[in-house]
């Protein structure tokens, strides 16, 4: 997934974003690095968040519920939402994460705590928190042990990976709740540093493969128009399986770098899952 550039540039194929990278220097996501002429994950195994949470928290509400899943998360994204909920994790690179109380643990490490909290109600592992696909190494190697061991994996992710990520990933993973942050191409390159295109198509591959269930942030002024909740509805039921796939729409507390406008009504959040659920079997409302 890296092609040789001119002035021995190296180009990242991870994500839509193609960054050219000279030696030593670091992607958008702060998380890819050229390492003499290599594009290497710096941020494979290192982790800031390790929580066994209700599988229902990814959210997955479809998927094992009533169980627990043991949840990893390392720093960095490439995405640049303004209202982000892990900010202090996503926004991170090398440096900052030094500051918060980072870890290494190796897949064989991580498959050794999963499996210990098994009589915690645990089923497996869940790569999230921050966006887990730009160190998809990790994921793939600690999610085919896992599987080795009959745990289960799931995946929670902005979606924005190249089709060739997703394939590596593929055979390990059994769950994955993607964000479809808005249904606007331009607000999700403008507004998020995003790429609609690239997540519609992911969504719609694994779709195919692993239970798939979706969450839309319903930010009031951004995303929160009926027809954008509508064309979100009737593009989901075209899937796949899809008038069966899980959506959430939750609400938006301001904070980080949108704090210009209040929180989301709770009756906006039900009208919008009216309008989801003309399109779509199982709407589910969050963070009312
Ligand atoms: S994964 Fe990171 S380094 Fe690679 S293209 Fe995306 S933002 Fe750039």
């Amino acid at each position: 997934m890296i092609e040789k550039k001119a002035e021995n540039k190296v180009c990242c194929k991870v994500c839509f974003r193609h960054c050219s990278l000279a030696d030593g220097e670091t992607g958008a996501c702060r998380t890819r690095k050229n390492k003499a002429g290599e594009v290497v994950s710096i941020n494979y195994g290192v982790l800031t968040s390790l929580a066994l949470d209700p599988i229902e928290k990814k959210p997955l509400s479809m998927f094992c519920p009533g169980s627990m899943i043991l949840s990893a998360g390392s720093f960095g994204c490439n995405l640049r939402c303004p209202f982000c909920q892990n900010h202090e994790i996503s926004y991170a690179g090398e440096r900052e994460a030094g500051s918060l109380g980072v870890r290494y643990i190796s897949p064989e490490e991580l498959v050794d705590t999963a499996l210990r909290l098994k009589e915690r109600g645990n089923i497996g592992i869940a790569f999230t928190y921050n966006e887990p696909l730009m160190s998809w190494e990790y994921v793939r190697d600690a999610a085919s042990l896992s599987h080795e061991k009959g745990m289960k994996n799931v995946l929670v992710s902005n979606g924005t990976a190249e089709p060739e990520v997703l394939r590596e990933i593929l055979p390990f993973i059994d769950a994955m709740n993607i964000d479809l942050k808005a249904f606007d191409k331009d607000k999700y390159s403008k507004i998020l540093g995003g790429d609609l295109e690239q997540t519609q198509a992911f969504i719609s591959e694994a779709a195919k493969h692993v239970h798939m269930e979706i969450t839309t942030l319903v930010v009031p002024g951004f995303n929160d128009d009926n027809s954008e909740i509508e064309n979100a509805s009737k593009w989901i039921a075209s899937l796949n399986n899809g008038k069966n796939i899980p959506y959430h729409l939750t609400r938006f507390f301001p904070g980080f770098n949108m704090t210009d406008r209040d929180a989301t009504p709770v009756n906006r959040i039900f009208e919008l899952r009216d309008i989801a659920a003309k399109y779509l079997d199982n709407v589910y409302v969050g963070n009312v």
